[in-house]
């Protein structure tokens, strides 16, 4: 697997394995937990390190029990969890403590390797308190980093001028039709990690024959292309399928190149 260096000086790896409707009843966000572990333990056992995932998506649980059932050692995984940016976890400092506490014991671990802020609020002073209390577990060794997610520039801005660690990640939509340039752009200028949401969802009709034309030149699919894309300019990629043989598709993107040509075609779309 492939690693980028965060601004922490830990690595992380390049592709993830997106999990917000694992272990639910119908594949459905809002589904009931049902601890079916089998999606994540196949992602596992074919080669993802990197889980993403959320308190939002009440399934840090059934991540810990696909760690468990996989078989895997705790250090050769990356697990990624976020605090939601809502009143009833951020409005204090005990709010916010309890989060962490409580995606520790979820996840069965005595560390996470990256806490991310799962989305911006309106006060922005209030999220710099919030990341004080975040700096302060990076400083006891039980988050490895933290970072955000869904913040613009503006947001980041006033987060980067007010904090004492930088956030090594900004977690954010990127995809064709809606690829957020301008803060992927920003980020690498300040040296935080862009990682693509949703890299596969809600591409426009006609980029994905544009992208299924260019992959017939790599003998690749469109998702693949789309991927790689991302990858080549160092973006993070968390895909999530239900399917082994799409986890596996998503994974296989690391021994192919994209022409200059064909980048600068893919960025228009
Ligand atoms: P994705 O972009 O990962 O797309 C998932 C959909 O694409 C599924 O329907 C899946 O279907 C399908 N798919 C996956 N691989 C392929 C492929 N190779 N070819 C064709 N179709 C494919 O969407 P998500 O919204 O799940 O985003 C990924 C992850 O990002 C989430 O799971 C979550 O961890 C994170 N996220 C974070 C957000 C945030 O605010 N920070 C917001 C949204 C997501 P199938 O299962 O049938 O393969």
């Amino acid at each position: 697997m492939n690693n980028l260096t965060l601004n922490t000086g830990i690595t992380i790896p390049i592709i993830g394995i997106g999990t917000n409707t694992f272990g639910k009843e119908n594949k459905d966000f809002m589904g009931a937990i049902n601890n079916d572990t089998s999606e994540l333990e196949s992602a596992l056992n074919m080669g993802y390190t990197l889980i993403d995932t959320a308190i939002a998506y009440r399934n840090e649980s059934v991540v810990a029990l696909a760690i468990k059932r996989s078989g895997l050692k705790r250090e050769s995984l990356f697990i990624t969890s976020k605090i939601p940016g809502k009143p009833e976890y951020t409005d204090t400092d005990e709010l916010v403590e309890k989060a962490i506490l409580s995606s520790l014991k979820e996840l069965d671990t005595d560390y996470i390797d990256l806490y991310l802020i799962h989305h911006p609020w309106d006060d922005k002073d209030g999220i710099v308190r919030v990341w004080k209390v975040l700096e302060r577990y990076v400083e006891k060794g039980v988050l490895k980093a933290i970072g955000v997610s869904n913040f613009n520039v503006e947001q980041l801005t006033h987060l980067l001028a007010n904090c004492t660690l930088k956030p090594a990640v900004n977690q954010i939509e990127s995809h064709p039709g809606s690829w957020n340039d301008d803060i992927v752009d920003f980020c690498r200028i300040n040296n935080i990690n862009v990682e693509a949401w949703s890299p596969l969802k809600r591409i426009p009709e006609t980029s994905l024959e544009t992208l299924k034309k260019i992959g017939l030149k790599y003998g690749k699919t469109w998702a693949q292309i789309v991927l790689r894309y991302q990858i080549e300019r160092n973006v993070i990629v968390i895909p999530k399928s239900h399917s082994t043989e799409r986890q596996k598709e998503n994974l296989d993107i690391l021994e192919f190149n994209l022409s200059d040509e064909d980048k600068a075609l893919i960025k228009t779309l």
